[in-house]
C-alpha cells in the first residue's frame, strides 16, 4: 500500500509536469539515498524520511515559482561534459553547441594543438567541452563576472582540465595581458535587447542579466568581439559567435565590416540561424 509520502503518491499528487518531478525526486533520491533515476519505479513504496521530504517540497515550490530546473539540481549537460551550474552562470543551452562543433572542426582540420579562446565563458561550458573532446587543446576562457569565473574554474577543475583551460577577468579581450594569437574565438556573449520580453520569460527571470542582455540593441558585444578581433587572431585562424534568431545578417555585416572571409551561417535544430564564423586572411 502507498503511503502520502510514498515515491509513487508524491510523483501522482505534485502540480509539476511529470517529467519535471522526475527529475527533481530523482535527484533527492540520489542526494539522500545515493539511488538512481529508476529507483522511482522500482522502489516506488518508499517513502522519504522527514528531511528529504522537507526538501523535495521546498524543491517542488521552487519550480512552481518557475527557478529553472538546472539551479534547483546544480547541473547541466552540454555537449559530452556536465557542468554545475547556480544562478551565477547562464545555463548552457543545447544550441551553444554549434560553436563547440565549429572550434572541433576546425581544431582537426588543423591537426596540430591548437589554442582557443572562448570570450564570456560563465559556467566554463565552451571552454570545457572543447578541452573534454579535444585533448591537446590549450583553452583561455575569459568572463567579467567573478562569480561566473568562480563556478567555471570549479567546473575545469572537477573536470580534470585546470593544466590546459586558463582563466581570465575583464571585458572581452581587456582581459588578456597580452596579444597572444589564437587560432579560433569562440563567443556566446549577451544579445538579447534591452527590454525583449524574452528577458521576463520562463528560465531568462532567474538568469544573470549580465549574460543574457547588453543593455541596449543586443548587438554591442558582438560588435566588440568581431570588430576587434584581428590583433587576437593569428592569420588564417577561426572566429565564430553565437547570435539571436534574427541578428544572422547583422553578424554577417559586421564580420564582412572586419574584412573577415569565409563568412558562414550555421543553423540551430530548430532550423535558426544561431552562429556566423568567419576567416582571418592568411597574409
Ligand atoms: N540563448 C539564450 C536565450 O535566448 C541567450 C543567451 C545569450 O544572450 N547569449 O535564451
Amino acid at each position: 500500500m502507498s503511503t502520502n509520502t510514498s515515491l509513487r503518491s508524491l510523483l501522482s499528487s505534485t502540480t509539476l509536469p511529470q517529467n519535471e518531478a522526475k527529475i527533481l525526486l530523482a535527484f533527492i533520491l540520489e542526494k539522500h539515498y545515493q539511488l538512481p533515476r529508476s529507483a522511482l519505479l522500482s522502489r516506488d513504496e518508499m517513502e522519504l524520511s522527514p528531511a528529504a521530504l522537507v526538501q523535495w517540497k521546498g524543491i517542488e515550490a521552487s519550480r512552481l515559482a518557475g527557478e529553472p530546473i538546472a539551479y534547483l539540481v546544480g547541473k547541466r549537460g552540454f555537449h559530452d561534459i556536465e557542468l554545475y551550474v547556480a544562478p551565477g552562470v547562464l545555463i548552457p543551452r543545447p544550441e551553444t553547441e554549434i560553436l563547440v562543433e565549429i572550434a572541433l572542426r576546425e581544431i582537426q582540420a588543423l591537426n596540430r594543438p591548437a589554442n582557443i579562446l572562448d570570450l564570456g565563458t560563465g559556467s566554463g561550458a565552451i571552454a570545457l567541452a572543447i578541452a573534454h573532446s579535444a585533448p591537446q587543446t590549450i583553452v583561455t576562457a575569459t568572463d567579467q563576472s567573478l562569480e561566473a569565473l568562480a563556478i567555471a574554474k570549479m567546473n575545469a577543475e572537477q573536470l580534470g582540465f585546470s593544466d590546459r583551460v586558463q582563466f581570465a577577468q575583464g571585458s572581452w579581450y581587456e582581459a588578456l595581458k597580452e596579444a597572444i594569437p589564437f587560432d579560433v574565438i569562440l563567443s556566446n556573449p549577451p544579445y538579447i535587447a534591452a527590454g525583449d520580453s524574452h528577458l521576463s520569460e520562463g528560465d531568462l527571470r532567474f538568469e544573470p542579466a549580465s549574460a543574457l542582455t547588453d543593455g541596449a540593441s543586443g548587438l554591442s558585444c558582438l560588435e566588440a568581439i568581431i570588430l576587434q578581433v584581428h590583433p587576437y587572431l593569428k592569420p588564417g585562424g577561426l572566429v565564430a559567435v553565437e547570435h539571436g534568431f534574427d541578428q544572422s545578417d547583422a553578424v554577417v555585416n559586421l564580420m564582412k565590416a572586419a574584412q573577415l572571409q569565409e563568412i558562414q551561417v550555421h543553423k540551430d535544430l530548430a532550423g535558426h540561424c544561431r552562429a556566423v564564423s568567419g576567416r582571418k586572411s592568411k597574409s
